[in-house]
């Protein structure tokens, strides 16, 4: 037996060659000394910082639970077939949200390309294959103008083309042979002339199956399935925004028939426009855990420690001249406390540009969003206690 202080003695004492790095005892980063924790990002030099922004997938999403984190790492040590872990998580998943079926995505824009590839290809294996190529196939997909956002590029993925309506009049009259589907983004709801029980009847009195993009519509937990008990066939949802799972996981939930359809356009099958939507066995358990640990939690305490994290950055500023401090809760998407700070132009020097770069370069660094007229500022993906650190340096600044 060699031990690995004989073993580092040894390499001490041996010329530098390159194959002495590849036994990664003296590769370029620091000499790991037992029980002391690495710290990579500061390594790398990767800055961290206070999230006071929300769920974005710029800023690396939401932080897991520690549960969640637990299922992913035991899940590394293991191997699985990963349709039957899809299969088992799935039904285990459909249950819990009171659906027919459920998938594991690699995200919510995952979700919305796999399902779309199943209501086009069906369990027709060689249309699987086809697509993009819809030659035979079904080619259009509906939605209302309004419900444009960029992540309608996942269902033109699949080569369909889309139809933009505005009025419930343009909607019946654009449904036609070719039509695939009726897609929805949730989060634009009011916008739209149509809402969501109207789209899902017409949808229904044509037979066109719907699709709901619900990707940041969590809270309220009601939302998982709200939905598909609407009528929606599939209903998507980000596994790393709300839900605080795997930020590189999504939910598929709807009824069996289509979910079935999206899972031939899924790993590890390959000859599919889904192929590099890779999800593994760790976001799939994951998921699971994120989505039992999230009935779990008590709603009414999360939605009280926002309500009060929120009102304390906004004190901190209140009485501040030129600034005006806003509370409001988005009515869907990223349903929770959100703070907007306007700066009156004639009362401060500041803008709120200046304001973003200064948070951001501070200790702790934190990052806010908005644009040229406000700081936009939410609490949900803070840990604990960091809001003070917020409130103060945000006062800090307006006064300096
Ligand atoms: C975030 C988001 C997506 C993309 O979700 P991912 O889980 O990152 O793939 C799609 N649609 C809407 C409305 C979103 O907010």
């Amino acid at each position: 037996m060699v031990t690995r202080r004989a073993l580092l003695k040894n390499l001490a004492s041996l010329p530098l060659v390159g194959g002495l790095f590849s036994t990664g005892l003296l590769a370029g980063s620091p000499v790991q000394n037992p029980g002391v924790r690495r710290d990579y990002f500061k390594e790398l030099g990767v800055r961290t910082f206070i999230n006071a922004a929300g769920t974005y997938t710029f800023m690396t999403g939401s932080l897991m639970r520690p549960e969640v984190i637990e299922a992913y790492n035991y899940a590394t040590n293991e191997y699985v077939l990963l349709d039957e872990l899809q299969d088992k998580v799935g039904q285990r998943i459909a249950e819990l949200l009171h659906c027919e079926a459920a998938t594991i995505t690699s995200g919510a824009a995952s979700a919305i390309t796999l399902g779309t590839a199943g209501v086009l290809a069906g369990m027709d294996q060689e249309k699987v294959e086809q697509i993009p190529d819809l030659t035979g196939m079904k080619s259009e997909v509906i939605f209302q103008k309004s419900h444009r956002i960029g992540y309608a590029h996942a269902i033109r993925n699949c080569g369909v083309k889309i139809v933009e309506v505005v009025t419930q009049k343009e909607l019946e009259k654009a449904i036609n042979e070719k039509t695939a589907m009726m897609w929805f983004f949730n989060g634009n709801n009011y916008v739209g002339e149509i809402q969501d029980e109207i789209f899902v009847e017409i949808a229904m009195k044509h037979g066109i199956p719907t699709f709901n993009d619900c990707a940041a519509d969590v809270p309220p937990v009601e939302n998982l399935w709200k939905y598909t008990g609407m009528g929606f066939d599939m209903v998507a949802f980000s596994g790393g925004k709300g839900l605080r799972g795997p930020q590189s996981a999504g939910l598929l939930l709807g009824k069996k028939k289509y979910i079935d359809a999206a899972r031939l356009h899924a790993p590890p099958r390959g000859n599919t426009v889904g192929r590099g939507m890779k999800v593994n066995k760790e976001e799939v358990l994951g998921m699971l855990v994120t989505v039992e640990s999230y009935l779990a939690c008590d709603h009414k305490a999360d939605w009280a420690l926002w309500e009060k994290q929120i009102q304390i950055i906004h004190d901190a500023v209140a009485d501040i001249q030129g600034v005006v401090p806003e509370i409001h809760v988005p009515k869907v998407a990223n349903h929770v406390p959100s703070l907007n700070i306007s700066l009156n132009p004639e009362k401060t020097e500041w803008t709120p540009d200046q304001v973003r770069q200064k948070l951001k370069e501070g200790h702790p660094s934190i990052e806010t969003v908005g644009g040229a007229e406000s700081i936009g500022i939410t609490t949900w993906m803070m840990q604990p206690g960091q809001e003070r650190i917020v409130a103060s340096r945000l006062r800090e600044i307006l006064l300096s």
